[in-house]
C-alpha cells in the first residue's frame, strides 16, 4: 500500500471540543497505524469569526492530546494564490465560467426550481455566455448534464448522489476568495492526502469536491464521514451534557491519555476493550470497526476512565502530573519526599488530578487552620471521643520511632488492651487528623504529619469536645 496521509482542519471560530478532537485522533491514528503522515491545516478564511488565540489554543489542545503533526500547520489564509491558480486552470480548460448574476438573480432561479418541485439550484445562466472577469463575477463550476457520483465511504460504506441534484457551484467568490469546497479540494490536493476523516456534517460537500476533482483530473482521496457524538439523551451534544472544551478537560485535571482513549472509542471499536494505551490505539486502529452510528458522551464513563488511567500512571510522573494543580491550590513549595506519599495516599480516591491535589489539603496546612467538617465534628468529638483522644494522645506522645509501623502498633495496642473496637477509636481520631472521616490510612497520616502535627491536631480536636 502507498503512504497513508492524512490531516486535520479546524476552522479556528472556538476552542477543540470533543467532537472534533475525536475526528483529529482517528485521522492522526489512522497514520500512526500505517507509518504515514498526519498534517494540520487551519482553516481561517472566515475573517469574521476566525481568532489567533483560538488557532493558539487548538494547537495547545493537540499538544496537549499528544497529537503530533508532520511540520508546519498550514494556514489557508496565506494560500490564496494557489487557489486562484487551479480555478485559471479550470477556467482554461473550459470546466468553469464566469458568471455575472447577481445574488438577487440566484435567489429567483432558486425560488423557481423549488416551484417546479425541484432542488433549489443556479439554472446555468452564464454556462454557456463566455463571460470574462469583471465587477462582481464569480466563478462556477461547470458540472456534467448527467452521472452519479459514487464513493465508498470508510464509515458509512457506499453512498451514490446524482449530479442532477447539484449544480453548477461557485467555486471563487466575486471577491476573488475561493469557496470551502475549492479550497479544501486544493489544500488536499497539494498536501498529497489520501484519507480525508471528518465529521458527517461535510458529507454532503464530499460530492461536490468530487466534482472539482474530476474537473482538474486529480485523484480522488478515500473518505470517511464521522457521525456527531450526542448527549446521553440522543440531542446533539452540549455543555449541558457535560461536554466541554479540551482546555477545560485539561484544567480540570483529567490525563490526555484517559480523553484520548474515552474519545477513540466513541465510534471506535476493537472488540469489547474500553481502556487503551496510545500504543494500543496505534496497533489496533486500522480505519475499519468505525460506527455508524453515532455515539453518546458519559461523562461518567470519562470520569472512570481517568480515574483508570490515574491508578496506572508511574508513581513519580502521577507526582509531577499533579504538582501545577497544587501550585493552583495554593501549594506550591512541596518537596518530593512529602508529594510522593501523598500521591501513595490518595491516589485510589481521586478520579482526576484537581481532584487528588484538593485531597492533599487536610495534610498539608497547619492544625490551627484545618477545616473541620460541622456534622462529623458533632458525631465523634463526644465525651467518648475526648476520652480515646486523651488517651491516644498521651501514647503518641511516647511512640518511638514516630513512624507508620509503630503508630499502628500503638493504636492497635491501646484497642486490645483496653477491649475496645477499631471503629470505636478510629473516627474520632480520624476526624481530629483530616477534619473530617475521609482520608487514608491513619498510620500513615500520621506518618505524614509527624509527631508535632498529630498531637497538635489532637490536642485541637479535644478543645472541640465537651468536658
Ligand atoms: N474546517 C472544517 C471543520 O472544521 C473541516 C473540513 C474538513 O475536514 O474537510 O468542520
Ligand atoms: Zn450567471
Amino acid at each position: 500500500m502507498s503512504k497513508i496521509v492524512t490531516r486535520f482542519a479546524p476552522s479556528p471560530t472556538g476552542h477543540l471540543h470533543i467532537g472534533g478532537a475525536r475526528t483529529a485522533i482517528f485521522s492522526w491514528l489512522l497514520a500512526r497505524h500505517y507509518g504515514g503522515e498526519f498534517y494540520l491545516r487551519i482553516e481561517d478564511t472566515d475573517l469574521q469569526r476566525s481568532k489567533q488565540e483560538y488557532t493558539d489554543s487548538i494547537l495547545a489542545s493537540m499538544r496537549w492530546l499528544g497529537l503530533d503533526w508532520e511540520g508546519e500547520p498550514v494556514y489557508q489564509t496565506r494560500r490564496m494564490d494557489l487557489y486562484r491558480q487551479y480555478v485559471e486552470k479550470l477556467l482554461q480548460s473550459g470546466n468553469a465560467y464566469w458568471c455575472s448574476c447577481t445574488s438577487e438573480e440566484v435567489d429567483a432561479m432558486r425560488e423557481k426550481a423549488k416551484q417546479l418541485g425541484q432542488k433549489p439550484r443556479y439554472n446555468g445562466h452564464c454556462r454557456d455566455l463566455g463571460l470574462g472577469p469583471g465587477p462582481g463575477h464569480c466563478v462556477r463550476l461547470k458540472i456534467p448534464h448527467e452521472g452519479k457520483i459514487v464513493f465508498d465511504d470508510m464509515v458509512k460504506g457506499r453512498i451514490a448522489v446524482d449530479v442532477g441534484e447539484l449544480d453548477d457551484m461557485v467555486i471563487q467568490r466575486a471577491d476573488g476568495t475561493p469557496t470551502y469546497n475549492m479550497a479544501v479540494v486544493v489544500d488536499d490536493h497539494e498536501m498529497g492526502i489520501t484519507h480525508v476523516l471528518r465529521g458527517d456534517d461535510h458529507v454532503s460537500n464530499t460530492p461536490r469536491q468530487i466534482l472539482i476533482y474530476q474537473a482538474l483530473g486529480l485523484p480522488v482521496p478515500t473518505f470517511g464521514h464521522v457521525p456527531m457524538i450526542l448527549g446521553n439523551d440522543r440531542q446533539k451534544l452540549s455543555k449541558r451534557h457535560g461536554a466541554r472544551a479540551v482546555i477545560e478537560y485539561e484544567s480540570d485535571g483529567l490525563l490526555p491519555q484517559a480523553l484520548v482513549s474515552y474519545l477513540a472509542r466513541l465510534g471506535w471499536s476493537h472488540g469489547d476493550q474500553e481502556l487503551f494505551s496510545r500504543q494500543e490505539m496505534i496497533d489496533f486502529f486500522d480505519g475499519k470497526n468505525l460506527n455508524p452510528a453515532p455515539a453518546a458522551f458519559d461523562p461518567a464513563k470519562l470520569e472512570w476512565c481517568n480515574a483508570h488511567f490515574m491508578r496506572q500512571l508511574p508513581l513519580e510522573e502521577l507526582a509531577s502530573q499533579v504538582r501545577p494543580f497544587l501550585e493552583r491550590a495554593g501549594f506550591a513549595k512541596i518537596s518530593k519526599e512529602r508529594l510522593l506519599p501523598l500521591c501513595v495516599m490518595f491516589r485510589e480516591r481521586a478520579n482526576n488530578l484537581a481532584a487528588l491535589a484538593e485531597s492533599f489539603r487536610p495534610l498539608l496546612v497547619p492544625a490551627a487552620e484545618l477545616a473541620c467538617s460541622e456534622k462529623d465534628a458533632k458525631k465523634q468529638f463526644t465525651l467518648k471521643g475526648r476520652d480515646h483522644l486523651e488517651k491516644l494522645k498521651a501514647i503518641l506522645a511516647k511512640t518511638e520511632p514516630f513512624d507508620a509501623a509503630s503508630t499502628d502498633a500503638a493504636l492497635n495496642a491501646y484497642v486490645a488492651d483496653n477491649n475496645l473496637k477499631f471503629k470505636e477509636v478510629a473516627p474520632p481520631l480520624r476526624t481530629a487528623l483530616m477534619g473530617f472521616m475521609g482520608g487514608s490510612h491513619l498510620n500513615e497520616i500520621m506518618d505524614f504529619l509527624g509527631r508535632d502535627e498529630t498531637l497538635a491536631r489532637i490536642e485541637r480536636a479535644i478543645g472541640m469536645c465537651p468536658e
